[in-house]
């Protein structure tokens, strides 16, 4: 047993869409208007419901409440302290609806702007608050979420975001105001929750405060120290366990430990020399802390005896130490039990969030000195270490023997020339970021050659009709560079992930990316090499349906190992020059079919960027090479593109510069084309296509409205250096917004071209 009033072992968070995505099935019911709100009630409780129950039957000493959101965590804590925007709370919605109008927009009120959470690939909505914001505790989801595990014989420690964390990751709605500076509005509300779950019998409250894992200024850290003095001075609360994780916490750490919390969460497994820095931190003597020693970001099975030694580190410094994962469990699939096709040997590899759960409940025992057996845990570890499967002979050697030119290309000048000389461009050349529509027939096609309903010669028809629509539509269009259209692709990492040695893809691994959307990212296991081509048949056959040139379309390194779950057993630059390889052929292959412009798409690039600066140089230092090895063997012919988008690309500007791609597209529509004056001083002299309309709304521009941002852009960049293209690919959108979209597109490109 864990001693009384400790947290014991527990979970930072839980995965909430349900073991087969129940929760996504419900809430997109929901918004067609096929069920009611009671229905998709009844989901959630049940989900809630199932999840105390599995952690308290597994064993942890302490469950997590609040876990659970219909759309995103940061959007449940705007709500429910009353800070939605007057554009959704004046609509006359039921507190659901308008929540979901805040998540998804309406017609007349845009939704809040999604952005990435930390470096992760999971999507938050952010908080618009101005000097004018004012909180007030209006929501009463923790409670009812407390009441409901107290049915169940649960008395729940709710997680909810931190305040300075909140009002960090908000956007002021006037420029030179920091959010921050409502703190003091914010922490009687706050204060008020705290005291509300004191009355239901709450023990124990864990804030997190991941925007700590991050650099921050002074400013922010005296934020901290105040916030939590402040919660802290209040006699009627529950205990306060602080979590930081993505990372050592810096100087946040000092600031907490000097702070009257009662509990602090560590991030153990993300920066290993944190461990001796929290050791060496006296003033955690009078705190629980909880040791994050199992991976909350990876699927791995944990090293018991390394996760051991560094929770029993901090066994002389802390008044008590119990055992949780590094983050929430959100990030990782449910249950690698669901994966029944999967090779055995692998499977004992890996540890979904279900068998995460049982590595922390058996740690916990071990930290405590109960005799367990960490035999099975160890035997798999060191059986992933000494696979023979995992190492792959050919590619090892060929990796050894790379050099430094295998990275570079002639000068960009040279290959410009030899390229307009190729491909005969018009200036402000037109094309598109790849994909196009996924219809419902072409969903279907691709469902049912996967269960074998379709054969491969029926398959191989359907994807090359679509083929033949979509070349066709581009060359009545006008677009000068065409591509295939990308319809037999289910995910731009896990088509390829499905084609190259050492991946292993899932069946159940959904992880939640936003709202209902779940991605499932393959498992980069072992050594990474490309048997056969793996997107040259369908290109080929593009380019035979017209003379335009077609544009290979391939995911760069970067991405696919941003959006897999990658191997930890060697550093991550191994990995990337591997992946980068099985690219690089793919070029190779496509060139030697005819195609004369490739593109390597790297829209992660920027998601990877380290949350620390100091960090930020090593990751340049693999970041850069991979792609440059991916695409550095084409011919000075060849036209590289390669493709960005989310925003916000400040810090990753001189990366972009030293990609050495001859064109690069990049999202530009919602900032008005800034980003090209970014890319000037960063010293940018390449081929550049802004995207020129959003296309995650389904508004059409019209052709006056391009022609005046492609003006904007001309102010910018030269028209030889100048691509015209939407901001990012067309597969969620359907014709009806595309076709008109592009004519506009391609009318304005040829109204500027027609000029003086
Ligand atoms: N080529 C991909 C597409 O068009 C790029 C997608 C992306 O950038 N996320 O869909
Ligand atoms: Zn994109």
């Amino acid at each position: 047993m864990h001693a009384v009033n400790t947290i014991g072992t527990t979970v930072l968070g839980y995965p909430r869409i349900g073991p087969a995505r129940e929760l996504k099935r419900a809430l997109e019911a929901y918004w067609a208007g096929t069920t009611t709100e009671e229905e998709l009630q009844t989901t959630a409780r049940r989900l809630r419901e199932q999840t105390w129950t599995t952690l308290r039957d597994q064993g942890l000493d302490s469950i997590p409440s609040s876990t659970f959101s219909f759309y995103d965590q940061v959007l449940d804590t705007t709500a429910l302290f009353g800070a939605l925007p007057e554009r959704f709370t004046r609509l006359g919605l039921s507190p659901l609806d308008t929540y979901f109008a805040a998540a998804r927009g309406v017609p007349d009120a845009p939704a809040l702007e999604m952005t990435k959470w930390f470096d992760t690939n999971y999507h938050y909505l952010v908080p618009e608050l101005g000097p004018n914001s004012r909180f007030a505790l209006t929501g009463t989801t923790p409670i009812d979420e407390v009441r409901e595990a107290r049915a169940l014989g649960i008395t729940p420690r709710p997680v909810l975001v931190g305040p300075v964390t909140f009002l960090l990751l908000a956007k002021a709605t006037e420029p030179g105001f920091s959010p921050l500076e409502l703190l003091d509005e914010l922490l009687p509300a706050y204060a008020e929750l705290l005291s509300e779950l004191a009355d239901e019998g709450v023990e124990w409250v864990q804030l997190d405060e991941p925007a700590f894992a991050a650099d921050r200024a002074t400013s922010e850290f005296n934020a901290l120290t105040r916030a939590y003095h402040w919660l802290a001075k209040e006699k009627h609360r529950p205990k306060l366990l602080v979590a930081g994780y993505f990372g050592g916490l810096g100087r946040a750490l000092g600031v907490l430990a000097r702070s009257p919390i009662e509990a602090l969460a560590l991030d153990l497994v993300t920066d290993a020399s944190f461990v001796d820095k929290a050791a060496a931190e006296g003033a955690l003597r009078d705190k629980e802390v909880l040791a994050g020693i199992v991976d909350g970001r990876n699927i791995w099975r944990t090293d018991p005896d390394v996760a051991l030694a560094r929770a029993a580190q901090l066994k002389a410094t802390a008044a008590h130490v119990s055992v949780s994962t590094s983050c929430s469990l959100l990030h990782v699939p449910y249950d690698v039990e669901a994966e029944t096709d999967f090779n055995p040997r692998v499977k004992n590899w890996l540890a979904f969030a279900q068998q995460k759960v049982d590595e922390v409940v058996l740690l916990g025992r071990a930290l405590n000195g109960e005799n367990v057996d960490l035999n099975p845990a160890r035997a798999a570890v060191a059986d992933r270490a000494s696979a023979e499967e995992l190492n792959d002979a050919g590619v090892r050697a060929r990796v050894a023997a790379l050099q430094p030119e295998d990275t570079v290309r002639i000068p960009y000048l040279e290959r410009a020339a030899a390229q307009q000389k190729s491909l005969n461009l018009p200036p402000l050349p037109t094309t598109t970021i790849g994909s196009f529509p996924q219809t419902s027939e072409v969903r279907r096609a691709r469902a049912a050659h996967r269960t074998g309903k379709l054969d491969d010669n029926a398959y191989r028809t359907a994807m090359r009709t679509e083929i033949d629509r979509v070349v066709r539509l581009q060359e009545d269009l006008g677009l000068d560079v065409l591509v295939h259209g990308e319809p037999e692709r289910n995910d731009m990492v896990q088509y390829f992930a499905e084609q190259l040695t050492g991946f292993a893809t899932t069946d159940f691994g959904w992880v939640q990316s936003y709202g209902s959307r779940c991605v499932r990212p393959p498992i980069l296991f072992g050594d990474v090499s490309r048997p056969n081509p793996m997107t040259v048949g369908w290109t080929q056959y593009a380019q035979s349906r017209t003379d335009r040139p077609v544009k290979g379309m391939l995911t760069g390194p970067v991405t696919i190992l941003a959006w897999s779950f990658v191997r930890d057993d060697q550093p991550l630059t191994d990995t990337a020059r591997q992946v980068a390889l099985a690219v690089r052929d793919e070029v190779a292959d496509l060139e030697a079919a005819g195609i004369r412009v490739v593109q390597v798409d790297e829209p992660a690039l920027r998601e990877l960027l380290p949350l620390h600066a100091a960090d930020r140089e090593a990751y340049f230092d693999w970041a850069v090479p991979a792609f440059r090895l991916a695409t550095s063997g084409a011919a000075a012919t060849t036209q590289i593109h390669t493709h960005m988008c989310y925003s916000e690309f400040g810090d990753v500007l001189p990366a972009i510069d030293a990609l050495d791609a001859d064109v690069t597209s990049i999202e530009a529509a919602r900032s008005k084309m800034e980003v090209l004056a970014d890319l000037n001083d960063a010293g940018f002299a390449r081929g550049v296509g802004p995207g020129v309309y959003d296309i995650h709304s389904p508004r059409v521009p019209d052709q006056t409205e391009l022609t005046s941002l492609v003006r904007t852009a001309l102010s910018a960049v030269p028209a030889e250096r100048l691509w015209i293209n939407p901001d990012c690919g067309l597969k969620t959108r359907g014709y009806a917004e595309v076709e008109p979209a592009l004519r506009h597109l391609v009318g304005a490109a040829r109204e500027l071209r027609a000029e003086p």
